[in-house]
Formats: C-alpha cells, structure tokens, sequence
C-alpha cells in the first residue's frame, strides 16, 4: 500500500469489531434492509454500485441470497490495490455472479497524464479531485445514465459527513432515486452479520484498514482515528482547518453528504 507517512505510530492499529452475539433489535434491521433493496429493485432498472468495501460485499450477499433484481457494478480505477482486485474474483466465484467493470474513459486517462503526474494529487486539492473525476465521477455519471435507481453502502456511523445519510432520497446530481439500504447499520452489527454469513472482505480489515479505496489514497489507521481518517489524510494535514474531504465527489449529490464508491 502507500509509502505516504502519517503520524501516531506509537499506537495500535485499528482492529475491526469482532461481534459474536446479535445486537439488539438486529433481525428487524436485517428484514428492512432486504425490503429497501427490494423496494430499490422496483425502480427498474436499478444498479448497485459496489467498492467492494465490507458494506458493499454484505448488500452483495444479500442480492445475490435473495435473488433480487439490481445488477452489481463496481469501478475499476487502474489504482485498486491488489487484495481489492483478489476479492473481487473471489466474490464473483463464491457467488456465480459478475460484478460489472467500469473503467475511466481512454481519452480521460490520456489527458490526465498530459496534465498532471501521479504524484500531483498529494500536492493539490485541485489534481486530487481532476483524478478522482476522471477515474471515478465521469465512469459513473456515465454508468447511472438511464439508471432509474442506484444502490450503495453508505451508513451513518461511517463518518461525521455521513450521519445524515437517508435510507432513500433523490439524487439530484445524477438524476435518478438513491437507495443506501445500510444506512442505519452500526459496526456491530455490519461485523457480527459478515461473520455470521461467513462473507468475504478484502484481507486489508485484518491489517488496520477501516476504509479501502484507492492504492494511493489509502491507509491503515490507528486504534483511536475515524475510521475515514485514513482517506486523503494528507489534505487534513496540510490544512486542518479545513479538515479531509473523506469523500471523493460522487457522494456529494446534494448538501448533505450522500455516496460511497469509496
Ligand atoms: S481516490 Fe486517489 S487514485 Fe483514486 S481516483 Fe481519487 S485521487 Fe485518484
């Protein structure tokens, strides 16, 4: 993963819960989330949008376990580190069903490495964001086209820009209804369903990732960090008045944070 340093290396790495009793009131949770995608299913044709973060690998259990009606997609921005790419082969092996790749348009490819070098997004906001637009936003502006519904794994206690995530709501910057089935979803409870269904997850929870995504632009916490803090971490450093984004733009569909590709 990345070389990019970061501060309290004297502590613990962050640890993944580990619940083996279901938290209370887990079984009506578990029944509205299947009635949310199902009710999303009835938005045809509706998408999921999967990371293949923890969350995204639960609702993709759920799909498939269930058989509903929603085809899974996930972004290929050519910056996944490797256990991703592992995970998503094995996911699609456990469960008999392709998770969709979408990969950023050539030409933007092309003109982003005309623009800026690798390196320029720990330099600016401004390069960070034209790389995440060009690897994530525009592939899936371009993939929820005519969607009339798309699905993610959002959930509320995943960070402070995300605790007024609804379960539904209008996207207003793709245009289409928004479905985030685990919105109300605890880490507790996320943890004990995974290993309860016994659900794979990228090997990166077992080595103090909280949040995957990029290669780059992602790292390992510490015990007592956000489990955002390690995404863009940088930004936070160099300004933290301004504090990290934790959000690449494709969840910023409207003034509250709504989106997680990761
Ligand atoms: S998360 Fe990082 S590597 Fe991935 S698209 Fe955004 S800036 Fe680029």
């Amino acid at each position: 993963m990345t070389t990019q340093p970061f501060s309290s290396l004297a502590k613990p790495w962050y640890q993944r819960p580990s619940v083996s009793v279901a938290p209370e009131g887990f079984d009506a949770l578990l029944a509205d989330t299947v009635a949310l995608l199902r009710r999303a299913a009835t938005h045809a044709p509706c998408v999921f949008a999967s990371s293949l973060s923890a969350e995204d690998m639960l609702l993709f259990h759920l799909i498939n376990r269930e058989r509903i009606a929603i085809h899974t997609f996930a972004l290929d921005t050519e910056k996944l580190p490797p256990a991703t790419l592992t995970l998503w082969a094995a996911a699609e092996s456990r469960y008999g069903a392709t998770i969709e790749r979408i990969t950023p348009d050539v030409a933007g490819l092309q003109g982003l490495a005309q623009t800026q070098a690798d390196s320029a997004i720990y330099e600016s906001i401004a390069a960070r964001e034209l790389c995440c637009t060009v690897r994530k936003t525009e592939p899936l502006r371009r993939m929820l086209t005519g969607k009339a519904a798309w699905v993610t794994g959002l959930r509320r206690a995943q960070s402070a820009g995300r605790a007024s995530v609804p379960a539904q709501v209008w996207d207003a910057g793709f245009g289409l209804e928004k479905f985030n089935p685990l919105a109300d979803w605890s880490d507790e409870a996320l943890w004990y369903f995974i290993d309860r269904e016994d659900i794979p997850v990228s090997a990166l929870y077992a080595t103090g990732y909280a949040s995957i995504g990029c290669e780059p632009c992602t790292r390992p916490i510490r015990f007592d960090e956000h489990p955002r803090a390690g995404r863009w971490w940088w930004e936070a450093a160099a300004d933290p008045g301004v504090g990290t984004s934790s959000e690449c733009g494709i969840h910023v569909a409207h003034k509250d944070v709504v989106g997680s590709v990761q």
